[in-house]
């Protein structure tokens, strides 16, 4: 390998300044080079590297390795971490060299004359020793056939979008081959599904007595649904009349309300909670509207809302409350004899889940109404729309 100030020179030329962050980036990749037994990593075939930063660094760590995106022997994990693990994919030697961070506060010492920080940076990383600038760990890294930079997979197309996806990254999901994106609701990573188009929410009732386990299965739901990229709010409705108590007296908020607020919001770095008077009781739609960047609205109780509805049961016969209930898309619990619509354990939410999807892409089957039918489900017969 050539020397480090050649290294670095290059490096900078190719980066387009010399900066800390070069100085850094080279030192760790000569480390991991060496560390992995790789005596001149350009132009060989046997290194693969796991980048954890997308910084200045990471383009010396290019520099001195030859790795790149394209040759599919450099990978970037959004991690944000100053961190670079090193494969020699034929001795499957690995190590992660990782900066440290106390090498900051060591900074002065190393370079006590520098101009400002900038500069004391750059030399500092240049000459403090090798154990106060890195932690060098052995790792166990098995790269996945289809990571390996030569290999060749087949080609699909998602169902939503029609692009062609290489290298198994599909998403396979309610019967649907999707992309990344199309299965996430989103195009960029970390964005908080806010590129999304705004879509009205799909709003799912779920219904039964008292204590038959309602809570319990939206507490089950929300995990696989979010699992599967779908966005989930919920909205609980509580019949007693005191104040929401989470806007204490005393706090601002509250003397907001008492001064004769309609509405107000509290926010914290964290949450926002909104405060609303409700002097009418409020349709699950006006509630709904508030909803941003979500795709599907739980809704505990409301059993008189138009919306459909999955029904907990507590025994066979059900609640006769739902026997007046249009719009049950399925059950869950004790099997309804007759009934006509699909019923599912409360123990096991996949299968639900799924049933949910299917609901919630248009790709639902109608159930035939049973002439017979216990519940008197109506789910879209030409019947129901009639009436
Ligand atoms: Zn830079
Ligand atoms: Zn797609």
């Amino acid at each position: 390998m050539r020397s480090f100030e050649e290294l670095l020179k290059e490096s900078s030329s190719i980066h387009g300044h010399h900066c800390a962050g070069q100085v850094l980036g080279v030192r760790m990749a000569m480390v991991g080079c060496r560390e992995v037994g790789i005596q001149e990593p350009k132009g060989c075939k046997k290194l693969v590297v796991y980048v954890e930063m997308d910084r200045c660094a990471t383009d010396a760590v290019q520099a001195v390795t030859g790795c790149s995106l394209g040759k599919r022997t450099l990978k970037f994990l959004d991690h944000g971490k100053m961190a670079a693990t090193f494969i020699n994919t034929e001795t499957q030697n690995a190590v992660r060299v990782l900066a440290k961070d106390d090498a900051r506060a060591l900074v002065k010492l190393y370079a006590p004359d520098a101009a400002n920080p900038r500069e004391a940076q750059k030399q500092a990383y240049r000459v403090m020793p090798e154990e106060n600038l890195f932690s060098i760990q052995t790792v166990l890294v098995q790269i996945p056939e289809q990571e390996m930079p030569g290999y060749r997979g087949a080609r699909v197309y998602c169902d939503e979008c029609g692009e062609g996806i290489n290298f198994h990254r599909e998403v396979r999901t309610g019967g649907r081959t999707l992309c990344i994106p199309c299965a996430r609701g989103t195009f960029l990573p970390n964005s908080n599904g806010l590129s999304k188009p705004e879509t009205n929410p799909k709003v799912l009732l779920i219904v039964g007595s008292k204590k038959v386990g309602k809570t319990t299965l939206i507490e089950k739901l929300i995990p696989e649904l979010a699992s599967r990229g779908h966005r989930v709010a919920t909205v609980k409705h509580h019949h007693s009349d005191f104040p929401v108590s989470v806007d204490t007296a005393g706090t601002d908020s509250w003397r907001h309300r008492q001064a004769g607020a309609r509405s107000v919001a509290l926010v914290t770095p964290t949450d926002l909670a909104l405060f609303h008077n409700t002097d009418e009781s409020l349709a699950l739609d006006r509630i709904v509207a508030n909803f941003r960047c979500t795709d599907i609205v739980l809704a505990e109780g409301f059993h008189l809302e138009p919306y459909a509805k999955i029904a907990v049961m507590g025994d066979a016969d059900g609640d006769p409350r739902l026997r007046a209930n249009r719009n049950v898309i399925a059950t869950v619990g004790p099997t309804m004899p007759g009934s006509p619509v699909p019923s599912f354990e409360q123990g096991n939410v996949r299968p639900l889940a799924d049933h949910i999807e299917k609901w919630m892409l248009g790709k639902f089957e109608s159930p035939k109404t049973s002439p017979q039918g216990h519940l008197g489900f109506v789910l879209h017969s030409p019947l129901a729309a009639a009436r």
